[in-house]
């Protein structure tokens, strides 16, 4: 695929465009969100390009829970499993995706409602 044409966090992922990288290792890579909806709002994504839920293959099952294994301890290191994080992926054009590069959202240091809106 032309660079151009690749989606804005593969670009990160390729140091093409800049970020505020929190953590990097051989399969994801976590950085700050850009239009941040909490005092700390971090996305975690694989370094392979999976769009959605959908697109996660059986090989892909140990990527997608590193992912998970990477959130929390970042979240460790910030302390924030004292007082409570919330994680998201928003999947789908209803659930509110706009990136189709398969992310976590990680997001702490404010109270989060339920239902979500
Ligand atoms: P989604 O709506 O797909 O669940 O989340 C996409 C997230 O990516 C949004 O929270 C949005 O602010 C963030 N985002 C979009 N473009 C960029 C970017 O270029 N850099 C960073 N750091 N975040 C971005
Ligand atoms: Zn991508």
């Amino acid at each position: 695929m032309d660079l151009d044409q690749k989606c804005i966090f593969c670009k990160i992922i390729e140091k093409k465009i800049p970020a505020r990288i929190v953590h990097e290792d051989e399969h994801s890579l976590a950085f700050e969100d850009l239009n941040p909806q909490a005092p700390i709002h971090m996305l975690i994504v694989p370094k392979k390009h999976i769009a959605d839920i959908h697109g996660i293959t059986v090989a892909d099952r140990e990527i997608i829970g590193h992912l998970f294994f990477v959130a929390k301890t970042i979240a460790a290191q910030k302390g924030l499993d004292k007082s409570g994080y919330r994680m998201v992926i928003n999947n789908g054009r209803d659930a509110g995706q706009t990136v189709f590069h398969i992310h976590l959202h990680l997001l702490s240091g404010r109270p989060f409602a339920w239902p979500p809106g």
